[in-house]
């Protein structure tokens, strides 16, 4: 099978790496399909299984660990663990499309490692932590112990970012989708 093109949104929870992959998506010209990841946390809002992420137990979880399912994964909250099943790789480049990806920090950087001519690995950078904070609350997904768990995690892997491809930052939103898109169609060759 013909390996596609990665593109990894990495960044701290709330800066806008959702906004600016759908954004992306959107445009049938990169024919990009989003990476639907595993994870143990539960489902939140509207979220679907398949869609959003595939919603797994932890013993689930572990399962796929044993059997090197994984192509990342990460326990990336304790107690919360998210990875990129090797079968979901598979299953965007039959289709014959480019794979984006939303993951962390780390496994932004895993999966540049695991393919690196292929990677594109962009960092969102929120204006500032307050902004951020705002930004998580405003967005009411999270109760307020989970956003202090996101916030404590934020610096970490702000101090990341000079390891990806391009770092973006995600002030004003319409700048940010212009730079984002501009970074793609130059990868992409599109
Ligand atoms: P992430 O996927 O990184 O956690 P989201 O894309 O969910 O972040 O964005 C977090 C919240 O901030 C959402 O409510 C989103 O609508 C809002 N948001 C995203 N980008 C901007 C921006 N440039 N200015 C203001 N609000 C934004
Ligand atoms: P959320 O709970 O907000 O959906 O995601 C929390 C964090 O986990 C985000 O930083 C998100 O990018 C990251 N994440 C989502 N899927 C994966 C994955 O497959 N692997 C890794 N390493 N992180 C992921």
């Amino acid at each position: 099978m013909k390996q596609g093109k990665c593109i990894v949104f990495s960044a701290p929870s709330g800066s806008g790496k959702t906004t600016l992959a759908k954004h992306l998506l959107a445009q049938d010209i990169f024919k990009l399909m989003f990476s639907i990841s595993a994870t143990t946390r539960p489902p939140r809002g509207n979220e679907q299984h398949g869609k959003d992420y595939y919603f797994l137990t932890e013993e689930e979880f572990k399962t796929k660990i044993n059997k090197n399912a994984f192509a990342e994964y990460e326990e990336v909250y304790p107690g919360m663990f998210y990875g990129t099943l090797t079968s979901e790789l598979e299953r965007i480049w039959a289709a014959g499309k480019n794979v984006l990806f939303d993951i962390d920090v780390v496994g932004g950087l895993n999966i540049k490692k695991l393919y690196p001519e292929n990677t594109l690995a962009i960092f969102i950078n929120p204006p500032n932590l307050e902004t951020l904070e705002a930004r998580l609350r405003h967005r009411g997904t999270e109760s307020d112990e989970k956003v202090a768990m996101r916030l404590a995690k934020a610096e970490t892997e702000m101090e990341r970012a000079a390891a990806f491809d391009h770092i973006v930052l995600n002030d004003h939103l319409e700048t940010a989708k212009k730079e984002v898109y501009d970074l793609a169609a130059n990868f992409l060759n599109a």
